[in-house]
């Protein structure tokens, strides 16, 4: 896939996308792959590019192009080269991507201001961008804060 799916996508400082499909109507697949081919251990920092395998992993993303993007990133799980080190396997990471997250940065930051900025209530604006009202809610509650007082906001 070229390079300028990956600005399409606006993920081109650390992504290429692979593959885009058609669901339905409303909704595009795009798999995806960091451009990084190595990482760092967690446990020893030593460099590591050898692949034990590529899992795919499901990501909510923002809408694109007024259609649902689906957004499987295929992550490398890499085998720890340091032959003393305890953690033998990790996988790579992203800013763009909390650890153990389901939803891209991106899409939490327009969820938190979604519902930040305006009257609406939480599970309006988590139906409108397709995340649980957990998430949504939690997304809004842990958004960076300007320094100014924040008013209590109604659940439902
Ligand atoms: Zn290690």
């Amino acid at each position: 896939m070229s390079d300028a799916t990956s600005v399409l996508f606006g993920l081109e400082d650390e992504f290429s996308v692979l593959d885009v499909q058609r669901v339905d109507t409303a909704t595009v697949k795009a798999i995806i792959e960091q451009t990084a081919r190595e990482g760092s251990c967690p446990a020893c920092g030593v460099l590591s590019g050898a692949v034990k395998d590529r899992p795919l992993m499901r990501l909510r993303d923002l809408p694109m192009s007024g259609q649902a993007v689906e957004l499987w990133w295929r992550k490398r799980r890499l085998v720890c080269a340091e032959a003393w080190c305890r953690r033998k396997t990790f996988t790579q990471v992203s800013a763009a991507v909390l650890p153990r997250a389901r939803v891209t940065e991106r899409l939490r930051h327009r969820v938190a201001m979604a519902i930040a900025s305006s009257n609406r209530a939480v599970s309006d604006v988590a139906r409108e961008y397709g995340v649980s009202w957990p998430t949504a809610h939690k997304a809004w509650s842990s958004r960076p804060r300007s320094g100014c007082r924040s008013r209590r906001r109604r659940a439902g």
